[in-house]
C-alpha cells in the first residue's frame, strides 16, 4: 500500500476549504428554525436560475423525484412510452416504470456514452410521450438533432442533468445553452458526490415555461398552490432549507469545481494517452465536459485484474454501470434479450472510472498515472 491516500471523491477536503462559509450558512438556518421552505430555498432557486439562464428552477428532494415530477407535470398516462438510453443510472428508468409508462431502451454512442440520436426516430410510435436524454459522465447528449426530432414528432424532452450540471452545449447557429435548459424540462440531483452536491439528498427541476413551472411547484408540494387546497395529485418532495443554504455557498464554486475536474482529466489524458490498453474519454465537439466521471474503456486486458491491481496499490476505481438496464431483473423484457444492445453490453464489461474530484493533488495524480504505466510494463 502506498502512503498517498486516494479517494474516488474527497468530500471532506472540499468541505474544509469552505468550512467557515458553510458552517455559517447552516448555523443561520439552525438559528431561524425555518427548516422547510426557508428563505435559503427561494434564494437558491433564483441563483441557480440565474446561473443556468433558466426561466424557472423548482427545487425538490432528490434527482429521482425531479424526473418523476417532470413526467407527472407533463401529464403522462399509463402505457405511454418514454425513450431513454440503456446505458444510464437506474433512476431514469425507475420513475418511468413506476408511473406505469414503458421504458423504451435505446443504444448509446460508443464514443460519447450518450444516447445514439440516430436510433431515436425508429423507436417513436404513436404512444411515445417523451425522450429522456441523460448527459452521462458530464457532457451533453447531442441535443440539436434530438430536439429537432422531438419538435417534428411533437414529443417532450426531459433532460437528465444529474451528472452534467454546468455543461454547455453549442448549437450550429452559435447559440450556447446550459445542460437542462434545452428540453421541455431539465432535472438534476445534488447527491453529495455530484458536481454540485449538498450534504444529503437534493434535486431540482428547470423549465423555460413559467406555467409549467407553476404546475411542477404544485406537484412537488402535494398538488397545492394554497395550503390545504389540493388541485392536483402531487408528492412530498422539497429541498431542505439546510441543504439549500449549503448549495447557496457551493453554487459560487461550481465553475471552479468544473475547472479543477477538467485539470484532472487533462492530466490523465496527457499521461495515459499512449497506453495501448486504454481508450481515453472522447470529448464531444458540441459540448463542454464537466467530468463528473473520468471513464476509460479497457482494451485487451482483464478489467477485474486491472481493478484489483489498482486496489492493491491504494487506488480506488468504479464501474458505471456493470449491468445494463435491459439485463436488470426488474427491467427485463422479452423484446430486449441479451445481445440486443451490443455497445452498451460491451461498455458494461469494459468501462472503468478513475478517481476525479475537485481536491486532487499533483502527487496523487502522478502516483495514479505512474502505477497505471507500471501495469502496462509488467502487470499484464
Ligand atoms: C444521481 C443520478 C440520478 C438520481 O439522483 P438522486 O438524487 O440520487 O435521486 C438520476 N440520474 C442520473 C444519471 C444520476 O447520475
Amino acid at each position: 500500500m502506498s502512503s498517498v491516500k486516494i479517494q474516488m471523491v474527497d468530500l471532506q477536503s472540499q468541505y474544509l476549504r469552505i468550512k467557515s462559509e458553510i458552517d455559517e450558512a447552516i448555523q443561520q438556518v439552525l438559528d431561524s428554525t425555518a427548516f422547510i421552505q426557508g428563505p435559503a430555498v427561494k434564494l437558491f432557486s433564483e441563483s441557480l436560475a440565474t446561473y443556468l439562464n433558466s426561466k424557472a428552477v423548482v427545487p425538490c428532494a432528490n434527482g429521482t423525484d425531479a424526473l418523476q415530477i417532470a413526467l407527472m407535470a407533463l401529464g403522462c398516462k399509463p402505457g405511454d412510452e418514454v425513450i431513454l438510453p440503456v446505458h444510464t443510472y437506474v433512476a431514469t428508468a425507475e420513475v418511468i416504470a413506476l408511473l406505469g409508462l414503458t421504458p423504451v431502451f435505446t443504444e448509446v454512442d460508443e464514443n460519447t456514452f450518450n444516447i445514439d440520436v440516430k436510433q431515436i426516430e425508429s423507436k417513436i410510435t404513436d404512444r411515445t410521450f417523451a425522450i429522456v436524454p441523460v448527459h452521462l459522465y458530464g457532457q451533453c447528449a447531442d441535443m440539436e438533432p434530438l430536439l429537432e426530432i422531438a419538435r417534428r414528432k411533437n414529443i417532450y424532452v426531459i433532460e437528465d442533468v444529474a451528472q452534467a450540471l454546468g455543461a454547455v452545449y453549442s448549437f450550429s447557429d452559435g447559440r450556447k445553452l446550459k445542460a437542462g435548459t434545452m428540453g421541455t424540462i431539465g432535472c438534476t440531483s445534488f447527491f453529495p458526490s455530484k458536481n454540485l452536491g449538498c450534504f444529503g439528498d437534493g434535486g431540482a427541476i428547470f423549465t423555460q415555461d413559467v406555467l409549467l413551472a407553476e404546475k411542477i411547484r404544485m406537484i412537488a408540494n402535494h398538488g397545492q398552490r394554497i395550503k390545504y387546497h389540493h388541485d392536483i395529485i402531487g408528492v412530498n418532495s422539497r429541498l431542505d432549507t439546510i441543504q439549500a443554504a449549503i448549495l447557496n455557498v457551493k453554487l459560487n464554486y461550481l465553475d471552479d469545481y468544473a475547472k479543477r475536474r477538467n485539470a484532472v482529466a487533462d492530466y490523465y489524458d496527457r499521461e495515459l494517452g499512449s497506453l495501448s490498453f486504454l481508450e481515453l474519454p472522447v470529448r464531444a465537439k458540441n459540448s463542454t465536459h464537466v467530468f463528473h466521471q473520468y471513464t476509460l474503456k479497457l482494451k485487451g486486458i482483464s478489467r477485474e485484474d486491472f481493478k484489483s491491481y489498482l486496489e492493491s496499490n491504494g487506488i480506488p476505481s468504479m464501474i458505471y454501470y456493470p449491468v445494463p438496464l435491459h439485463l436488470q431483473k426488474a427491467y427485463q423484457r422479452p423484446e430486449y434479450p441479451e445481445g440486443k444492445f451490443i455497445i452498451t453490453e460491451r461498455l458494461s464489461q469494459s468501462v472503468i472510472s478513475l478517481p476525479i474530484h475537485t481536491e486532487m493533488t499533483e502527487v496523487q495524480l502522478s502516483y495514479i498515472c505512474n502505477s497505471i504505466k507500471a501495469y502496462s510494463e509488467n502487470g499484464k
